[in-house]
């Protein structure tokens, strides 16, 4: 009788898991293995954040035991490497064939490939089916720059999400007029989602505290670790920020770490939920009166429009995204990133709130931290490095594209059209931060001047003869129109001795 085993990697931890399925299909699933393993190299190969670490962990434990309670005989194993657990696993069970599911992270995927020859036996990797557009690319094969919201339209045709008909519910598209409004003083956002830690997250929380490796907290570990609990955490989103989240996605606060986000990049990145479950219950409480369009259509569009498009651009742009860096950026990253103390309120918030629990949300990623390092001429993958370090939610695939692409503009423009650059007057504009901050946000030189005003000034003038070739961020640039010499070679040199002190 054949007897097949199956790999599930820890960020694939999916309830219909298309390699099960397939196996148990062919042979029966008493003829079935799975193999789950921790690896020692993988875990070592950064400075995870301490929650992230017992995050996929306890994950992976608890999917572990959930195998189990279904009646397969599950294989765990801990071990030097993913290819070492592998070989272990092979030597003492002897199976004819490894079935696994293609793995979301480009050096992953090529591991895979070479699994055949590496453990000797025969290998079925299926197509990923995380991610919508293994079932249905929008844009086959294609060189061209396509922008978000192409993709998203024919996403949202495609899979009948928030249509009626061939037309979007409520006649248009997008509803940003609606939304990214900045928090109003009287307006306090629910507590975020919270779990209890159970017996198996506490143990892991121990290992993890007791080898001392990483960054960031591990008390107030508070993140769901089983598909139910993800679905909780989807549920409370639903019934208590869904109707909110878009008219403040875009704000910002020192009152609350996570407004009217859902905080559940974190399980769907995992496989604890899947991105048709989260626009599905979208639509429906939209569907039932329970939920504003405005956010509901926000709230799609990252999941199905963003998050999809990302995944889509990295596969196409990889290998060559993760070298690109379109602004010749060399600057390594300033130490202050690691340890959150700098005089900059907005970036000191956003780096502790990030080391406490590696979560910020999207604008306080874009606009604050690789706006700054944009400006600051950090190299991407220095940029890239800290952000797969610090967050919850970072794998290689959302964050080059992320990273590289939207955050830092360094791929040639394929993802975002222009550098997502501002000045203090956006974070001003969009958050209480300046008030509380050592910086004057209006003054561009001088001992007070906000660096994000110097470096944004700076930036124009450095680069002003691409970003004028661009016509979408013209406008930023015929701001330059109004500064004379002196003013030019005083933010100059005033952006030079800012970068310098870094
Ligand atoms: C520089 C930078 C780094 C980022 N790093 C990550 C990362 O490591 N992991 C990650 O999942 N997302 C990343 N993002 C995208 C986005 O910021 C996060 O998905 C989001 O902040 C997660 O919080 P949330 O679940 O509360 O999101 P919400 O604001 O509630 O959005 C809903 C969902 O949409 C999806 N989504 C929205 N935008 C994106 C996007 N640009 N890429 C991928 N998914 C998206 C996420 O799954 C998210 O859960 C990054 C964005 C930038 C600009």
């Amino acid at each position: 009788m054949t007897l097949l085993t199956v790999w599930v990697p820890g960020d694939q931890l999916l309830e219909t898991h298309p390699a099960l399925e397939r196996a148990v299909a062919e042979v029966g699933r008493a003829h079935v293995r799975v193999v789950l393993i921790e690896s020692a190299r993988k875990l070592a190969s950064r400075r995870w954040h301490r929650q992230k670490r017992v995050l996929v962990l306890s994950a992976l434990r608890h999917y572990a035991e959930a195998l189990r309670a279904q009646g397969y005989a599950v294989d765990y194993r801990q071990a030097e490497s993913i290819t070492a657990g592998l070989r272990e696993h092979v030597r003492e069970f002897q199976p004819d064939r490894l079935v696994t599911m293609a793995a979301s992270e480009y050096a992953a995927r090529q591991a895979q490939m070479a699994f055949r020859q590496r453990l000797g036996l025969p290998v079925e990797v299926l197509p990923n089916t995380q991610f919508l557009v293994g079932q249905y690319d929008p844009f086959p094969g294609t060189q061209k720059r396509i922008i978000l919201e192409n993709f998203y339209r024919a996403m949202r045709r495609h899979f009948k999400v928030l249509m009626e008909g061939a037309e979007p519910v409520g006649g248009q598209w997008n509803f940003d007029k609606d939304n990214r409004k900045p928090l109003p003083k009287t307006l306090t956002p629910p507590p975020a989602f919270q779990v209890e830690p159970d017996a198996i997250t506490r143990q892991v929380m121990a290992e993890v505290d007791a080898d001392g490796i990483g960054v960031g907290e591990i008390d107030g570990f508070a993140y769901a670790v089983t598909h139910a609990e993800a679905r909780a955490a989807l549920a409370d989103f639903i019934a208590h920020r869904l109707d909110s989240f878009g008219p403040y996605e875009d704000a910002m606060t020192t009152r609350h770490a996570t407004l009217y986000h859902s905080v559940l990049s974190p399980y769907v990145n995992l496989g604890l939920l899947t991105p048709l479950e989260m626009v599905h219950t979208a639509e429906a409480a939209y569907r039932e009166g329970r939920a504003a369009l405005n956010s509901v259509e926000g709230f799609i569009r990252q999941v199905i429009g963003w998050r999809e498009y990302m995944y889509w651009q990295y596969w196409r742009m990889m290998p060559a995204l993760a070298e690109s860096n379109s602004w010749s950026a060399e600057r390594p990253l300033p130490d202050f990133f690691w340890t959150g103390e700098t005089n900059m309120n907005c970036l000191r918030q956003t780096i502790n709130g990030a080391l406490k629990t590696g979560y910020s949300h999207h604008i306080q990623r874009l606009m604050l931290v690789s706006n700054f390092c944009l400006m600051a001429g950090i190299h991407p993958q220095a940029v890239v490095e800290w952000f797969m370090s610090l967050y919850i939610d970072a794998y290689d695939w959302v964050m080059q594209s992320n990273v590289v692409g939207m955050g830092l503009n360094a791929d040639g423009g394929m993802i975002a059209t222009k550098p997502y650059i501002a000045s203090a007057s956006y974070i001003n504009r969009m958050s209480d931060y300046c008030k509380g901050c050592r910086f004057d946000h209006t003054a561009r030189t001088g001992a007070d001047a906000c660096p994000f005003n110097t470096l944004y000034w700076n930036f124009l003038i450095e680069h002003e003869a691409a970003l004028r070739a661009n016509p979408r961020s013209g406008p930023a640039v015929l701001g330059l129109n109004r500064l004379d010499a002196d003013e030019r070679t005083a933010i100059q040199s005033a952006a030079s001795a800012f970068l310098k002190s870094l």
